[in-house]
């Protein structure tokens, strides 16, 4: 085929997975020819997007040139990829070209499909309508939040998909009651989280606690709902409630001032309807080993992994050394059993105030899995300080060089 590269290793997308693997593949194997496929000249650390929200941080404190992040000696090609061809071991880009390899390690991330909910493109950013899952977007959370007057009405939303972070959509909650209750306005205020869920929060240990904050703030949490349609003009929002008993399917609305809105989530359409996909649409990879089920050259992690591990950027930080050790292990001896395993490990920072914070960390069995030793379970502003100071500064300089 005209106009085809080769390269040893491709990684597809230099987000939080791909730049990761990229740098740690650099520094283990510094004289193999890797190639990174991302079309974006900008890398956004995205879990300081909640404190974004918050008023916390500047959205410009969270972004950085994609050009800094590709270690030197790794080829960035700047384009998205179209499709895979693993039976023939290429890939093709948006702009016609293909890419050969001999591995490929698939890092896409989620795709954020906004226009799942009726009315949502066109309402989002205007009369109350904000969402944390877009930088565009984050600095109107706050500017809405800011502008709430007594007596005001919030509603914070989570889909019935999977999500990355699965705790954002209720942290900012947290942050938002709080901002009322240093304003005074907490007493007047309605809170209402409504979620299709059945619980609100996976593991029930730190559930508990999560339960005492709703208690606290005075927030509704309803389970079983779910937006589907977006009025912005008229600020009405329409959800379909699942009745747990019967089964049965009705709809109500709501009137809202603010609208904290987290989008339905999939894999990319290259990954959801082509060849690597599972039977949902995610990228199909042993949970253990993040090697494909069907291509053994093949690996994957991070969100657009159908993995059963809560997405986030602290789940990569463990499959990222997985990866990169069974694929050197393979590139070496040809041989497939695989010596390194991810146990499903995930952390989700909960912000449950200005400097208040629940570091729930967890495995595939919704087992706490603690980094630190005393009770994670409780709030504590230790474990504040050190999602708004400290991991930051561990993505920039540790994480994304490779430094485990
Ligand atoms: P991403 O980092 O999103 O990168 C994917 C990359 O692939 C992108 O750069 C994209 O441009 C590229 N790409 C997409 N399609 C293609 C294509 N076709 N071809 C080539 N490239 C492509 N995680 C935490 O650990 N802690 C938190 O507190 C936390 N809070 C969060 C709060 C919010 C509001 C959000 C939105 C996320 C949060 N996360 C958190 C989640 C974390 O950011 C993600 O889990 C992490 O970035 C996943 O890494 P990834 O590489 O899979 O995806």
């Amino acid at each position: 085929m005209p106009n085809t590269k080769n390269h040893e290793i491709v990684i597809i997308g230099g987000g939080t997975a791909g730049l990761t693997v990229a740098a740690q593949l650099r520094r283990a194997a510094p004289k193999a020819d890797v190639a990174v496929i991302e079309p974006s000249e900008r890398h956004y650390y995205q879990p300081l997007w909640t404190l974004v929200g918050g008023g916390v941080v500047p959205i410009e404190k969270t972004v950085r040139p994609e050009r800094d992040y590709i270690p030197d000696g790794v080829t960035w090609i700047r384009d998205s990829v179209e499709s895979v061809h693993p039976e023939a071991n290429r890939l093709t880009l948006s702009d016609g070209s293909a890419v050969d390899y001999a591995f490929l390690v698939v890092a896409p991330g989620i795709e954020l499909n906004w226009a799942g909910i009726e009315g949502l493109p066109a309402a989002l950013g205007s009369g109350g309508v904000c969402s944390n899952y877009s930088p565009d977007l984050a600095p109107y959370t706050w500017e809405t939040l800011r502008g709430l007057s007594r007596g005001s009405r919030l509603i914070f939303t989570q889909p019935s998909t999977p999500v990355k972070c699965g705790g954002a959509p209720q942290k900012i909650m947290y942050l938002a009651a709080d901002h009322l209750r240093r304003t005074g306005k907490l007493d007047s205020a309605s809170i209402i989280f409504k979620s299709p869920g059945s619980v609100v929060f996976g593991v029930k240990e730190f559930e508990r606690t999560l339960k005492k904050v709703i208690a606290r703030y005075g927030i509704d949490f309803q389970l079983g709902k779910e937006l589907v349609a977006i009025d912005g003009a008229a600020a009405r929002a329409r959800f379909r409630v699942t009745h747990p008993e019967s089964g049965e399917t009705t709809f109500e609305e709501e009137r809202f001032d603010m609208l904290h809105v987290v989008p339905p989530q999939r894999a990319p359409a290259f990954v959801r309807e082509g060849p690597l996909a599972n039977a949902d649409g995610w990228l199909d990879v042993d949970r253990s080993t993040l090697r494909h089920a069907r291509f053994d050259n093949i690996f994957g992690l991070g969100d657009a992994a159908g993995t059963p591990n809560a997405k986030t950027g602290a789940a990569v930080r463990k499959q990222a050394p997985v990866v990169v050790g069974n694929l050197l292990a393979q590139r070496k001896s040809g041989e497939t059993r695989t010596a390194m395993e991810y146990s499903g490990y995930s952390s989700c920072p909960l912000v449950t105030g200005y400097g208040r914070l629940v570091l729930a960390e967890f495995d595939y069995d919704n087992r706490p899995d603690p980094s630190f030793p005393f009770d994670t379970t409780k709030e504590r502003r230790s474990m504040y300080l050190l999602k708004r100071y400290v991991l930051p500064g561990l993505y920039w300089h540790g994480m994304l060089r490779g430094r485990a």
